[in-house]
């Protein structure tokens, strides 16, 4: 292997790359409708999709309706064995032509253009987040990342159109060491952005798990010896194609760790429904295991072990809570006690992003709510870490209460409030804790629809009221 393949790696990176076995993997993958509609799937994936469900999703090929050009269709044959008898999962796979009927939403939420600095790297927050891959083992069609799956144009600040790229090592790595060296030398903040050193990256996509191991091994020491402290992985694999954490990938971790024990992995998984990693029996229902819990898939539950076992790296769940998929309290219960069980932490739920065609997907935002909140009752506390949260344009912000009594004398909370709490913003984190206050609105899926009943608003979140003395009401 040549130093000018790996040209920001030390002798130890790139012995510790000629180490990594490069394995191949058979996800059996079936990628277009149109094979559905031709016939050209496998004899058992036939009947997957009905005739009338093709029929109305072939019609609108080529329309500004057209389902695939919002977002691809792909599935793994284990998501298929396992959708067969999930009607949620089939939700999440399947494409339907609901999902074009209402093209509202942005094709870059979060105004993620805005903080590129350089290619395939979104540095927003204090965490900087890396589009590694630009697809996944399958297709959510929720995904809020379509425009980088499906490869449409998104606007540059500059005005320009162009589809996002994907990261490359030398510049993402020459651009941490860059901010590093700055932040450093003025004090701990860079003195344009104010933002502090930049110790952790996400690895995200599309799904960093489609490269081959030593491509993710060419990361994640490219990395760690630009100076990040933690690596996280934002990764749905483990739902789409558990045997991808095979010896080769376990091998290749433990090398990297042995190498850079002082790099944290933190992987991010994507589990929406327990139906995804939970045997079912003749009637459709969950088993018991008589030694506690329930059954798993054997081969996702021996991929969650391989990692589990590793006191190197922590495990999170992250989800959308997505209509048809997962707004189902007694699901969402299940889901959080058994990924607790094994040694997976639940992170995040979300509220639904505003992309483009959002409104198939998105639960409003008080019912999401009810539905975490209820999903949650009868966990212990350790089960119940997972927040709800909701991007906003400023920053990641949690919806911490709906209230369904009147509070009294104040204009619009007669049916209740909801209260949003802010906790991270852009650069730096100044506003975490301030709340924002608003008359329920139990038809708003985004943050716009409250923007008539605002009470009070210390966070930032609502467009400022034209009455200033009293900083924070309306
Ligand atoms: S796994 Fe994530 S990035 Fe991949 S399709 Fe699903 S939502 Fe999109």
């Amino acid at each position: 292997m040549s130093t000018a393949e790996h040209p920001v790696l030390s002798t130890q990176g790139q012995a510790f790359l000629a180490s990594v076995e490069n394995a191949k993997y058979d996800r059996q993958i079936t990628s277009g409708v149109q094979k559905f509609a031709d016939k050209k799937v496998a004899g058992d994936m036939q009947g997957f999709y009905t005739e009338d469900e093709l029929q109305a999703i072939v019609e609108l090929k080529g329309t500004d309706r057209d389902v695939e050009s919002r977002m691809p269709v792909k599935i793994t044959r284990h998501y298929f064995e396992q959708a067969k008898n999930s009607s949620a999962m089939q939700r999440l796979i399947k494409a339907s032509p609901d999902e074009t009927y209402d093209l509202t939403g942005s094709n870059d939420p979060g105004k993620q253009m805005d903080y590129s600095p350089v290619e395939g790297l979104i540095h927003k927050y204090e965490l900087g987040l890396i589009y590694v891959a630009s697809t996944c083992s399958a297709h959510c069609r929720f995904c809020y990342r379509e425009e980088l799956i499906a490869r449409k144009d998104v606007a540059r600040p500059d005005g320009a159109m162009a589809p996002k790229g994907l990261a490359q090592i030398e510049e993402i790595c020459a651009y941490v060491r860059e901010h590093n060296q700055i932040v450093e030398a003025n004090g701990g903040r860079h003195p344009e952005t104010g933002r502090e050193r930049l110790r952790e990256i996400l690895m995200s996509g599309g799904d960093p798990l489609v490269l081959g191991n030593r491509k993710i091994a060419n990361w994640f020491s490219a990395l760690s010896e630009a100076g990040i402290e933690s690596i996280r992985i934002g990764t749905k694999e483990l739902a789409f194609y558990p045997d991808r954490f095979d010896k080769t990938f376990f091998d290749m971790l433990d090398r990297f760790h042995q190498l850079y024990p002082r790099t944290q992995l933190r992987f991010m998984v994507h589990f929406n429904h327990p139906d995804e990693f939970l045997k079912k029996d003749a009637d459709g229902n969950f088993i018991r295991h008589p030694e506690g819990g329930l059954e798993w898939l054997d081969n996702t539950y021996r991929s969650v072990q391989g990692l589990a076992s590793r006191n190197f790296l922590t495990i999170d769940n992250q989800a959308p809570i997505i209509r048809g998929i997962n707004d189902d309290s007694d699901a969402l219960r299940i889901m959080q006690r058994e990924l607790r069980h094994k040694g997976i932490e639940n992170h995040y739920f979300f509220c639904g992003r505003d992309i483009v065609g959002h409104r198939a997907f998105n639960v409003p935002i008080e019912e999401v709510w009810q539905i975490l909140n209820k999903s949650q009752q009868g966990l212990s506390g350790v089960e119940a870490h997972a927040k709800l949260s909701i991007t906003h344009y400023i920053g990641k912000t949690e919806v911490c209460a709906v209230t369904n009594e009147p509070l009294l004398g104040v204009p619009h909370g007669e049916n209740g409030v909801v209260i949003f709490k802010h906790m991270r913003g852009v650069a730096d984190a100044a506003n975490r804790g301030k709340v924002a206050i608003v008359g329920r609105n139990p038809e708003a899926i985004w943050f716009n629809d409250y923007e008539d009943r605002v009470i009070f608003d210390e966070a930032g979140l609502f467009p400022k009221s034209p009455d200033e003395s009293k900083p924070g009401f309306y």
